[in-house]
Order: C-alpha cells, then structure tokens, then sequence
C-alpha cells in the first residue's frame, strides 16, 4: 500500500508564491487521489504492492496490462508530486558550491538556468511538467510522466498543470513560475544531485 507522504511545512508555509488552499487541495485531494488509485490498480495484485513506486516506474512495460495505464498515471502521479513537495521549502534554500558550478558549466550561471527552464515550463502544451536532470538538462513529460521511467532520477521538477496554479494564478502561467523560484529548496536539489 502506498501512502500520501507528510510535508516537511504547513499548507500556508509557501504563501504567497503558492497559497495554503493550493497546498491543501493539491496534496490532500490531487495527490491523494493518485495514491488511491495506485493502490486500487495494484489490488489484484500482491506482489507488486510492495515495490518500490520507482521500480514500478521504470518496469511498466513488464506490468499486467490492464493495470499498466493506471500506474503509469497515478504512480507517476505518486511520485512526482512526492518530489515536488520536497524541492520547495518557505523562503527558498540555496544551492552548493558544487551544484552552482555545474550549473554554471552549462548554462553560464544561475539566471539563465532559470531563465532556460521557465521557457521550457511555459512550452508545456496543456498538463505536465519540467524537470532538472542530473546531466544538467532540461526536459518536458507530459501528464504524469516521468524521467523515473527512463532510469533518469529527476533533480528538481516543476508541475505546470493548472491545478497547480490556477486558484492563485488563474491562466498566467509565467507569474506563478516566477513565484515559485522564490521557494525552491536547492539545498535539496543539491542532496540530490550530489546521490545521483
Ligand atoms: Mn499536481
């Protein structure tokens, strides 16, 4: 059985970049409901309720297949927003020594990283998100894909469905991008980086 992990802060803790009736409905409604189908979809079958949601992931091509959907969506669902929750933190961190300087190695430094990254979060047609990958690029998956499922153990994502912003936000995505680089927690991004 997977469960809807706990945040590291309070639902207001992010505010005003993302408010508390954001946080709320995001992680006790959205992502809660991914754990539950999750757990619904793997019902009939045992042995696979006990894997780890990454394994899960990166096997679904070896899944029964009518299961094989509703993982992919609602475990990758499970698993984006677990990574999501935990690369914000109030007030934003900063990243290493280490970190920055491979960012800089690739983009210059930190600005254009982010600029590089908001253009690709404002590319995304419809529901999905951006991530940060170990190599230092940049990538876009559709709905709950994830680069988990390539092998791929994304460093920093960001979620550009709607859900995600329209309360605060309405349409414009770009403003709530901008308020969420004030909350990144690069210090975890770095832990990350410096595992993978
Ligand atoms: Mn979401």
């Amino acid at each position: 059985m997977f469960k809807l992990p706990e945040l590291d802060y309070e639902y207001g803790a992010l505010s005003p970049a993302i408010s508390a009736d954001i946080m709320q409905l995001h992680h006790s409604k959205h992502h809660q409901t991914y754990v539950d189908k999750l757990n619904a979809a793997l019902e009939k079958y045992p042995d696979l309720q006990n894997q780890p949601i990454e394994d899960l992931l990166q096997t679904l091509d070896e899944l029964p297949e009518d299961i094989r959907t509703a993982v992919r969506n609602n475990g990758g669902g499970h698993y984006n927003h677990s990574l999501f929750w935990k690369v914000m933190t109030p007030g934003g961190s900063q990243p290493t020594t280490e970190l920055l300087g491979k960012i800089n190695q690739e983009y210059g430094d930190l600005e254009t990283f982010k600029s590089n990254f908001t253009q690709a979060a404002l590319g995304v047609f419809g529901s999905g998100w951006v991530w940060l990958l170990p190599d230092m690029s940049i990538t876009t998956t559709p709905n709950q894909d994830s680069p988990i499922s390539e092998g791929v153990v994304p460093l920093l994502g960001l979620d550009v469905w709607e859900h995600a912003y329209y309360l605060d936000y309405k349409n414009v995505r770009p403003d709530y991008i901008k308020a969420w680089w004030g909350v990144v927690n690069w210090s975890k991004v770095s832990e990350l980086a410096q595992k993978s």
